[in-house]
C-alpha cells in the first residue's frame, strides 16, 4: 500500500475532478485520510466500482479500481484480511464466493440493482427447463443463487468472447434483454442467443434512458459529428440496440477507458461523450484532463448513489474500533457460495 497523502494533497487531487467543488473537497479530504489510515492499518482493500461518485472513488488506489470483471479479478487475488466494496450488493457477493475467508463489507447492504433485484434463481430454472441442454450464461449483475444455477457468469467485457467458446450453436444469456440483443447482433451467425421474453427478463434502468434521440441531440448540441476522427461518443452494451449502432464505439467500462486512453496517447481525442452512469465520466474527466467530456447528469444510478462517503467513513470507523459488523457484512449460505463458485471460476479461465 502506498504511502498516506497529506490533506492538502488530498484537496488537490479532489479539485480534478470537474464534479467536486472547492468546498466539498475542504469538507472531505480530512475524512478521507482518516479512511485511508484505518484501510492500512488494519489491512483493508477498498475496491471501487467506474460509477462510485469521486469522494468515494478517492478511497481505492489505481489498482482497486475498475468494472466488475477487473474488481472480481482483484478480488480473487487480494491478501487483504477485510474487503470492503464500494459498489452494489451483488459485487460484493462476487466478492465474497471468491474469497469465503473472508469479511467482505459494504457500506449499504440496500444498494441493489435493476437487473439483479429483477432476476431471480427460479427465473434461471424455468430458463433451463424451457431450453434443457443449452449453456446459460449469466451477466455478473445477478445474484449468488442466480449464479449457482449458470454454467458460467459473464461481464460487458468478455460476454462475446465467453460465449462464442461455450459448447453447441445456442446460448442462454440472462437477465439483461438489452445486452442480449446486443449480443445477439454481435455474434449474428456464430451464436444464436436466447433471452428472457420482454416482461421476464431485466433491464438496466439507467442506461436505457439513452436514446437514439438523445444520441443525436448529443452530436448536434457538443459538434461531435459522425466519423469525425477525434471527437467520439461511446455506449455501454447495457444501451438500446440502436444506441449502439449509432455510438462511434462501444464496449464495457474498461474497453471504453481503454480506448480512451489510446487516443489521448495518439492525441486523438479532443472531446466524448459516454452514454454511461455520468460519475463514470466525472472519474474519466479526472484521469483524462486533455479530453472535453459531456455528461448527463440526470443518468446516475440511485443504487450506485447509495455508497456515500459518509457511510464509508462509519463502516471503517466500525473497524478501527472493532465493533460488530454485522450491519454491513456480506453472508451467504455455504452452498450456495459452493455452487456460484464454479461459473465465476468459469469466467475467470474462458474470460482471459
Ligand atoms: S448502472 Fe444499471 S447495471 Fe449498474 S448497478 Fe445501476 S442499475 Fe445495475
Amino acid at each position: 500500500m502506498k504511502e498516506i497523502p497529506s490533506i492538502e494533497e488530498i484537496k488537490q487531487h479532489l479539485e480534478s475532478y470537474p464534479s467536486v467543488t472547492k468546498a466539498d473537497a475542504e469538507l472531505h479530504a480530512e475524512r478521507i485520510r482518516e479512511i485511508l489510515e484505518i484501510k492500512k492499518k488494519h489491512n483493508v482493500v477498498i475496491l471501487g466500482h467506474n460509477y462510485m461518485e469521486p469522494l468515494v472513488f478517492e478511497c481505492s488506489e489505481e489498482q482497486e479500481r475498475g468494472d466488475s470483471y477487473g474488481l472480481s479479478e482483484y478480488a480473487a487475488r487480494t491478501d487483504a484480511d477485510i474487503i470492503v466494496f464500494n459498489g452494489v450488493r451483488f459485487m460484493a457477493e462476487t466478492a465474497k464466493v471468491l474469497n469465503p475467508e473472508k469479511k467482505v463489507l459494504i457500506a449499504d447492504r440496500t444498494a441493489g440493482c435493476s437487473l439483479a433485484d429483477n432476476f431471480t434463481a427460479e427465473n434461471v430454472k424455468e430458463l433451463k427447463q424451457k431450453h434443457p441442454g443449452v449453456p446459460v450464461m449469466i451477466y455478473i449483475n445477478s445474484y449468488a443463487d442466480a449464479k449457482a444455477e449458470s454454467d458460467v457468469v459473464c461481464t460487458s467485457a468478455n460476454a462475446a468472447k465467453i460465449a462464442k467458446k461455450l459448447p453447441g450453436n445456442k446460448v442462454i444469456f440472462v437477465p439483461d434483454i438489452l445486452f442480449a440483443q446486443n449480443l445477439a447482433e454481435e455474434l449474428r451467425g456464430v451464436k444464436e442467443i436466447i433471452y428472457p421474453e420482454e416482461g421476464r427478463g431485466a433491464i438496466c434502468e439507467v442506461h436505457e434512458k439513452f436514446s437514439i434521440e438523445d444520441i443525436n441531440a448529443v452530436r448536434k448540441s457538443f459538434e461531435i459529428p459522425k466519423g469525425h476522427p477525434k471527437r467520439m461518443i461511446y455506449a455501454h452494451w447495457e444501451c438500446r440496440p440502436e444506441v449502439l449502432r449509432e455510438a462511434d464505439f462501444y464496449g464495457s467500462t474498461t474497453q471504453i477507458r481503454k480506448d480512451i486512453a489510446e487516443r489521448v496517447s495518439k492525441g486523438m481525442l479532443e472531446k466524448a461523450f459516454v452514454a454511461s452512469e455520468c460519475e463514470l465520466t466525472s472519474n474519466l474527466a479526472a484521469e483524462f484532463p486533455q479530453v472535453q467530456f459531456y455528461t448527463a447528469c440526470s443518468v446516475r444510478c440511485s443504487h450506485m448513489a447509495k455508497i456515500t462517503i459518509e457511510k464509508l467513513h462509519r463502516l471503517m470507523k466500525a473497524i478501527d474500533s472493532g465493533e460488530d459488523l454485522s450491519e454491513w457484512e456480506v453472508a451467504l449460505p455455504e452452498e450456495v457460495i459452493e455452487k456460484a463458485r464454479k461459473p465465476i471460476e468459469k469466467m475467470l479461465e474462458l474470460g482471459r
